[in-house]
């Protein structure tokens, strides 16, 4: 089965190389980066899916008023398995990032160019190899009459670049697609040789601090109460956080949570006046075992004992709270993958995790075991994009073992 699949798969490049110069030529950028969205776009993608033979494709649209056609597709394509209920899921997105700068591109970032091994282009590696490779390696058994394990499900969603409301937040919260004994592959993101396999995010918590005090002249100080003075020696305690918090999970780098004091908003904008607000913000990234409660809790007090040595009122924002539920070492999924990558490329690979922020985490938090990983030389968002085609055909074939094993 393997062999025949391989060989379709080695076979395919020229298929590949079609696939992505009809899906380069047709950008898909979110109206917030200036764009019309992924509307053209996915229905190439649906003409391509449909003249290949997969049959069961469906649209999710999500209204969305700021682009032409009033809705971001996702796309959902089924490949019935041998055994009924979990399904494996391989999600990429459709949509890609703006250019930038045109005159650092050798070539026309919408027409995909071959040389040297690699397609050029905008979109090439960000997402669409991991899309290319999902689709090949579905009709790399189809095409040899072979029904997966257990059903597989290319998931490809809009919106990922920006924020994902319009794309997998969306269809998790609408539409019950999701099973906690799912599996899923993310391959949006990896290393040059293929080893890390990404299998946890830190717990990411974003706070925005308002100190309130008195405001007076700072030649009378006895007359107000400085803001700025109780905020600043809140922001200290604050980093004392990371003493308190001292676990490390040796998967992340740096390997502990981190707790940093960034964006500072102005205050007065002379000097002789004392500030009676003062307004800043923290960025924590939190290792998976630390709830997030506890991180809160500390947060509270140390508020407290600020009100009270100051005499000020310090009220605190949340800006953005994801708390992270890693995908298990042991996981099936995991095992399986690091078999398909030893054996396709003979790599050593190993899971890691990260500070934070991919759509992994989205799955993960339905209770889907999901992995995040691809060949890739992280060319994405940059000028001069590619996609390397020996990863392209060798990624396709790790991902039609998944589809046999899993
Ligand atoms: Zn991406």
């Amino acid at each position: 089965m393997i062999e025949a699949i391989n060989k379709f798969l080695d076979g395919s490049t020229d298929g590949m190389i079609a696939l992505q110069t009809l899906l380069t030529a047709i950008p898909a950028i979110s109206p917030s980066s200036g764009g019309e969205g992924e509307d053209k776009k996915a229905r190439a993608l649906l003409g391509w899916l449909k003249e290949q033979g997969f049959s069961d494709i469906k649209q999710y649209d999500v209204p969305d008023d700021k682009v032409p056609s009033g809705v971001r597709p996702n796309l959902v394509v089924t490949i019935p398995g041998r055994e009924s209920g979990s399904v494996f899921w391989l999600m990429s997105h459709t949509d890609i990032v703006p250019p930038g700068e045109m005159k650092f591109w050798e070539t026309d970032p919408f027409k995909a160019t071959v040389k040297d091994g690699k397609i050029y282009g905008r979109g090439v590696e960000d997402n669409q190899q991991g899309l290319t490779a999902s689709a090949f390696a579905a009709l790399g058994l189809i095409r040899n009459g072979i029904t997966p394990k257990r059903t597989v499900k290319l998931l490809f969603v809009a919106d990922e670049e920006v924020g994902s409301d319009f794309g997998i937040k969306y269809l998790k919260d609408h539409f019950k697609l999701f099973s906690s004994s799912d599996l899923a592959l993310v391959p949006d993101g990896g290393d040059e040789k293929g080893e890390q396999i990404e299998i946890a995010e830190k717990s990411l918590l974003w706070l925005k601090f308002t100190v309130k005090g008195k405001q007076c002249h700072a030649s009378r100080p006895d007359q107000g109460v400085n803001a700025f003075e109780a905020g600043s020696y809140l922001v200290m305690r604050l980093t004392e956080l990371r003493r308190i918090f001292p676990d490390r999970n040796p998967i992340f780098e740096p390997d502990y949570s981190t707790f940093c004091p960034t964006k500072q908003e102005a205050n007065v904008p002379n000097i002789n006046t004392i500030p009676g607000d003062d307004c800043f913000y923290l960025d924590c990234r939190v290792l998976p075992a630390v709830p997030l409660k506890r991180v809160l809790d500390e947060i509270s007090s140390m508020m407290k004992e600020t009100e009270k040595k100051y005499g000020v009122s310090v009220t605190v924002e949340t800006v953005q709270c994801v708390e992270s539920i890693p995908t298990p070492e042991d996981s099936p999924l995991v095992k399986a993958l690091s078999q398909a990558v030893k054996d396709v490329y003979g790599a050593n690979p190993h899971v890691v995790g990260i500070g934070g922020g991919t759509v992994g985490a989205f799955l993960r938090n339905e209770g889907v075991h999901t992995a995040v990983w691809s060949t890739i030389e992280e060319t994405a968002h940059q000028p001069n994009e590619y996609c390397v085609l020996k990863n392209l055909v060798g990624d396709a074939k790790v991902m039609a073992r998944l589809m046999l094993t899993l």
